[in-house]
């Protein structure tokens, strides 16, 4: 597997911080748990975040590693009662984890044309859902409003910027407006979260939007 299309430094700076929203969390924490770039990249923030915190005044430093660990608890996907799940079918640890295991176990409702989509239970500020496209099939097209994070999991697909196969990381914010396919031969799967609620250009969709909560 070779991933492409990666977080941004701003993305994992955040994710280092603890500071963001828990869609944009599970995320990260499933595209890191796959791409041995970005946990690596993940690794040097975390280290300069903890020189900056050591730089400055007693004080403020444990009130700011304070609230940055007690940021971090919260933010963490789910909390762990139990044995945390390892990866199941195409979804990677921290997804199964917080899904309750693979693709069997999502309650899927279909949206027509064979796509179906699962909302995931995360805070008010961004929300989070997974995506199955049949192979071939593809998503209407939408501008967006806020930033939009979609991490493939099992097959790939296309849009009008690039390939993104599993593993690979579409960050789509305003200024992006596509029509993302799924490719031939197989059922794609993906994590996506938003922000704010997603722009739909036709219609119907756009009718539709408060029902399906997208
Ligand atoms: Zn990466
Ligand atoms: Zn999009």
């Amino acid at each position: 597997m070779t991933i492409k299309h990666h977080l941004s430094d701003q993305l994992l700076m955040a994710y280092s911080a603890g500071d963001l929203p828990e869609a944009f969390n599970l995320v990260a924490a499933t595209h890191i748990s796959l791409c041995d770039e970005c946990r690596a990249r993940l690794a040097a923030f975390d280290a300069l975040g903890g020189a900056v915190l050591e730089d400055t005044d007693a004080v403020d430093v444990s009130e700011a590693s304070l609230a940055a660990c007690l940021d971090r608890i919260e933010n963490l996907p789910q909390a762990t009662h139990r044995q945390p799940l390892r990866r199941a079918g195409c979804f990677p640890a921290p997804l199964a984890d917080y899904v309750g295991g693979g693709p069997d176990a999502v309650k899927w409702r279909n949206l027509g044309m064979g796509v179906k989509q699962a909302i995931l239970r995360t805070g008010r500020d961004a929300s989070a859902r997974l995506l199955y496209i049949p192979a071939g099939q593809a998503v209407p097209d939408h501008g967006h409003r806020g930033l939009e994070l979609t991490l493939v999991l099992q097959g790939a697909f296309r849009d009008e910027t690039a390939r993104f196969g599993r593993g690979d990381l579409e960050i789509a914010d305003e200024a992006v407006e596509h029509t993302p396919v799924a490719e031939e031969g197989e059922v794609c799967i993906c994590l996506a979260a938003t922000d704010a609620p997603l722009r739909f250009n036709a219609i119907i969709p756009r009718l539709a939007q408060p029902f399906l909560r997208i």
